[in-house]
């Protein structure tokens, strides 16, 4: 599953980041997940809560997600901009996207394929 292995890497990270620094509880962690990373929030949550209670720094972590627009180039018509709305039906294919203007699969990803640890609060 796509959003456990990103949350058990989350996890990890984190974790070290917390021994590094001597920090005995992280309170809080800020992911921003890119809307084109495809990952779905309530199964990320799950995911996370699970990992979370291998590590008494982590036990009580709150979890904060921020979302990161998708942003497509069109290389047939030349749109660019935000794509609101991901496909779900490909969600379990490697994603494709459709340039909500003329319908080409010739795209290209602007941003919106990040995951990225934000910020800790301890
Ligand atoms: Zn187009």
């Amino acid at each position: 599953m796509h959003e456990f292995s990103l949350a058990q890497s989350v996890f990890d990270t984190i974790v070290s980041i917390a021994e590094k620094q001597n920090v005995k509880m992280i309170k809080k962690v800020i992911l921003k997940f890119g809307m084109f990373a495809l990952v779905q929030e309530d199964q990320f949550k799950f995911c996370f809560d699970i990992v979370k209670k291998d590590s008494e720094k982590t036990q009580n972590t709150i979890l904060e997600i921020k979302w990161i627009p998708g942003v497509l180039r069109c290389l047939d018509c030349q749109f660019e901009g935000e794509i609101k709305k991901v496909p779900q039906d490909h969600i379990e294919l490697a994603p494709i996207f459709k340039c909500p203007n003329c319908d080409s699969f010739s795209t290209e990803v602007l941003s919106g394929t990040e995951t990225i640890i934000d910020s800790l609060l301890v």
